[in-house]
This record gives C-alpha cells, sequence and structure tokens, in this order.
C-alpha cells in the first residue's frame, strides 16, 4: 500500500493544479488576440490566478493589449512574468526582442523562445491562456509537445475562408489528443453607428453551422464593434470595464472553463 501511496504523491506533484488553454485560429486578423486578452482579464475578475503567453511571434500584441511594457525579471535564465494592471500575468516573445524588430525566427528559435514562456515561473496561476500565432505551424506543434494544453479554443469570423482555416486548426489538436472547447465567432454583425441597421460585412452563422458540422461546441459570437477596437488599441480591454461588451466576455470565459 505504501508504494501505491508513493505513485500517486508522484503523480501529483509532476502535473500542477493548472489548465493551459491554447487559443488557436486559422487565419490571421480575426481578434484572436483581442479574445485572449478580454478572456484573461474575465477570468481574473472571476477571482481565477491568470497567466498569459504571447507566442504570436508574427504580431505579439499582448503587451499593448493589456498596457504592460515592462520587461521581465530573469533569474537564471528562469522568467518572471510582467504583471499587467488587469491581475493577468504575462510573457510575451515580444518582451524577448527590442520594439519594431522583426521576429524573422526559424521553426527551432519559436519553440526554444516558447519553451522559456512555458517554464517561467508562474507561480500560483490556475489558468495560463496561451495565444498561439495563426495556422498550424512550429510554435504550435512545440506547445503541444512541451506543454500538453488541457484544451484550445478556436477563433474564426464567420467568413468561409475563415472557417476552412479553423477546421484545419481543429483537426491539428484533435489530431494530437488535445481536448477542442469550442469555437468563438467573433466580428459578427456590425450596428451602423449613423442608421442603427445591423450589417454582417463577414457573413452570418458561419461558425456555429461549422462547429455542428465538426461537432465541437459553439460558445458564442462577439460582434464586431469600433468600441472594441477603440478600447483594444489603447491597452483598456473592455472586458475590464463595465457594459455589454465586458459581460460578453465574462459568459465566454465561463463557457470556455465548464
Ligand atoms: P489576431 O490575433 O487574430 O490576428 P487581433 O486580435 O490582433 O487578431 O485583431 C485584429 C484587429 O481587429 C485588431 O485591430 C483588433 O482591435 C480588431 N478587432 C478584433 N476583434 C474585433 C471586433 N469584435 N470588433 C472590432 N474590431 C475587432
Amino acid at each position: 500500500a505504501a508504494g501505491i501511496g508513493e505513485v500517486r504523491i508522484a503523480m501529483t506533484a509532476s502535473k500542477p493544479q493548472r489548465r493551459i488553454i491554447a487559443v488557436g485560429s486559422g487565419k490571421g486578423g480575426v481578434g484572436k488576440s483581442t479574445l485572449t486578452a478580454n478572456l484573461a482579464v474575465a477570468l481574473a475578475r472571476a477571482g481565477k490566478r491568470v497567466g498569459l503567453i504571447d507566442a504570436d511571434i508574427y504580431g505579439p500584441s499582448q503587451p499593448t493589449l493589456l498596457n504592460a511594457h515592462g520587461k521581465p525579471q530573469a533569474e537564471k535564465e528562469k522568467l518572471f512574468p510582467v504583471e499587467t494592471p488587469f491581475g493577468v500575468r504575462l510573457l510575451s516573445v515580444g518582451q524577448l526582442v527590442s520594439a519594431g524588430q522583426a521576429l524573422a525566427w526559424r521553426g527551432p528559435m519559436a519553440a526554444g523562445a516558447l519553451t522559456k514562456l512555458i517554464e517561467a515561473d508562474w507561480g500560483d496561476a490556475e489558468v495560463i491562456l496561451v495565444d498561439l500565432p495563426p495556422g498550424t505551424g512550429d510554435v504550435q506543434l512545440s506547445l503541444i509537445q512541451k506543454a500538453r494544453p488541457d484544451g484550445a479554443l478556436i477563433v474564426s469570423t464567420p467568413q468561409d475562408l475563415a472557417l476552412i482555416d479553423a477546421a484545419r486548426a481543429i483537426d491539428l489538436f484533435r489530431k494530437t489528443s488535445v481536448p477542442v472547447l469550442g469555437i468563438v465567432e467573433n466580428m459578427a454583425g456590425y450596428t451602423c453607428p449613423h442608421c442603427g441597421e445591423v450589417s454582417d460585412p463577414f457573413g452570418s452563422g458561419g461558425a456555429e453551422a461549422s462547429a455542428g458540422r465538426l461537432n465541437v461546441p459553439f460558445l458564442g459570437r462577439l460582434p464586431l464593434s469600433a468600441s472594441l477596437r477603440e478600447s483594444s488599441d489603447a491597452g483598456t480591454p473592455p472586458a475590464a470595464g463595465d457594459g455589454p461588451a465586458a459581460d460578453a466576455f465574462h459568459d465566454l470565459a465561463q463557457r470556455m472553463m465548464d
């Protein structure tokens, strides 16, 4: 019996009680980083200890979105995440190079950088969201190998082209046994600020239909919104404020964690 007890202790110690959730998309520019930032803030507001890894080597935007421009401290090669004003701890590939410098990394370098971010001192973080680059490349594969994510969230616009690529992203997670938590449809519907008429620049309902076809949960949709874009650019995530956008992110975060 003592032997079994020891095994159990060893197993608990090797797997910290922490959920790593990858946020991916097939295409770029669908709002994956914006969503990741706001979901992290919503989770922090709900009382979770949240970390965020910005692994988007093509456009690391989390330092801007979360208004955290400091460089991470390091001790013996171990990085310490930067505190953001929104209760989310952040490490970004963008923090590893100077502003404006291209992250022209080949696969192994990107994988090395990602490893540093994963193996950082995340302290007592309960959830770590990982903002992935778009697509199904080296960074995705490295993350799956090194961090064994507990789940993946897929962001898409309602547009067919984006959805075809979202299906590829889902396929990668499925083939590597990462549970797909669901699809979020972003930029669905736009209310004209002048006449109030609702239009659908990227179509409508496409992501929900795709989720049904691919047999993954549909977690919800967010409208195209000028105020969301403006406050995101200004480093004040809507999820940190009050109003319908904050409520929408709160609901999405809840559904993602269910
Ligand atoms: P990705 O990470 O998929 O490349 P981003 O999160 O960087 O996408 O978003 C791309 C651009 O679209 C940004 O300027 C962002 O502010 C804007 N954006 C994202 N979601 C919305 C939305 N729902 N309404 C309006 N603008 C949005």
